[in-house]
């Protein structure tokens, strides 16, 4: 029997004991200058990101969430309206649309890449849909030739939910948050850039959308005051921005750990025997973990997959898990409950045949550590056990 080892999902600690000199100044810098909200570190944060992202304008909000709503809202969609999303993601995106009181329309993912399948959408347009919000799921670009392509023809607006996927990009080199008309992007600590708390920032190349989420985040006051449309409180913390100013320079290093750490558990359950190129069309026998990997175009060029997430696919998943667990290794399960199955969504939903993909999805994805400072040893100690599991 191996020796046993820990590993964690996800350890902060290690990430902040490498910046803590840089960023405990700042801190202090904040702290003195009593200027918490916006401000400075805030609008040097939307410079950056903006540049990162290869878009015109960013504007920093509270959340990855408020990101969404005020998307959403910046678009005047509310009751009556239809947004067209994926049934499998973080609860967020289906959520903002339904607090709108619009109605989210969910659709099924594809098999391998986890994504809104972007050859079901269309069956889903109606003179009522008003926006289609595809998701990057853990850090790959969704289809999004097809989904813009079947949105234009419709003219509907396109919202990218890049809370997972911050850098990651299309195959053809195209950054997520500039491909759709606006990005929404999420702080939160256990994406690939984490702030000390919530946060997120939106995305576009459209100024007049700009100009209008910028007076979104602060209750649609313009001037001082007065209100000519309501909005909310989505303001940036500065301590945040702060924060985020220090780690975003580090950010292509971390998503390369990550890639490089996704590279070497594939090449050892394929070496193990766990896994075949062959991919999805032998799943179930020889093909016992579905990889998750970066899809690619005929031309053979792969889109740039950030792995906020390393999420096989695993027929006996929940024991599968335990196992783990009893071997002191962290996994997670995002997301046990697609959204036609959540209680809150009952009234929005079928019988739930449409989601063969997503029910399949729920009951085999676990995420598995991937987190840059994971040494090569923890992870091949993580496919050991995993193999042993199969024995
Ligand atoms: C994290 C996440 C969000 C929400 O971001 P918060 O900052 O936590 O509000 C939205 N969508 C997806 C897909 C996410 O993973």
């Amino acid at each position: 029997m191996m020796n046993k080892m820990n590993v964690p999902l996800l350890d902060l600690k290690l990430q902040y004991q490498s910046l803590k000199s840089e960023i405990e100044p700042v801190l202090m810098r904040v702290a003195e200058s009593q200027a918490l909200i916006l401000g400075e570190e805030v609008v040097k944060l939307e410079k950056s990101i903006a540049e990162y992202c290869d878009c015109k304008y960013a504007i920093g909000v509270s959340s990855g969430t408020d990101a969404l709503l005020a998307a959403l809202m910046a678009l005047e969609i509310g009751a009556g309206d239809e947004v067209i999303l994926p049934d499998y993601s973080f609860f967020a995106t289906a959520g903002v649309v339904a607090r709108l009181n619009a109605k989210p329309v969910f659709v099924d993912s594809e098999p391998e890449s986890f994504n809104i399948n972007p050859s079901l959408i269309e069956k889903y347009i109606n003179k009522n849909t008003k926006a289609i919000i595809p998701v990057h799921l853990y850090g790959q670009v969704a289809a999004m030739n097809e989904i813009l392509e079947i949105a234009n023809n419709h003219g509907i607006p396109v919202i990218e939910d890049c809370a997972q996927s911050i850098g990651a990009q299309y195959f053809d080199g195209r950054k997520c948050g500039s491909i759709g008309l606006m990005g929404c992007f999420s702080f939160y600590p256990t994406k690939n850039l984490g702030g000390f708390g919530d946060g997120g920032i939106i995305t576009t190349n459209d100024e007049k959308l700009a100009t209008k989420l910028r007076q979104m985040r602060n209750h649609g006051m313009e001037p001082k005051y007065y209100h000519s449309f309501i909005g909310g409180n989505f303001r940036l913390d500065a301590i945040q921005a702060a924060v985020l100013n220090i780690k975003l320079p580090h950010l292509e290093d971390w998503h390369e750990a990550r890639r490089r750490n996704g590279e070497l558990y594939t090449k050892l359950f394929i070496e193990k025997g766990l896994s075949s190129e062959a991919g999805f069309q032998s799943f179930d026998d020889e093909n016992k973990v579905l990889i998750p990997k970066a899809i690619y175009q005929e031309s053979g060029v792969k889109n740039y997959h950030i792995y906020n997430q390393y999420c096989p696919r695993i027929q006996k998943r929940d024991e599968l898990r335990q196992f783990l667990s009893e071997n002191n290794i962290g996994s997670e399960i995002y997301y046990p409950v697609p959204f036609h199955n959540q209680p809150c969504f009952a009234k929005f939903s079928g019988d739930g045949s449409e989601f063969p993909v997503s029910n399949a999805l729920s009951s085999q994805m676990i995420a598995l550590p991937i987190f840059p400072e994971l040494t090569a040893d923890q992870i091949s100690y993580v496919v050991d056990v995993i193999s042993e599991f199969f024995k």
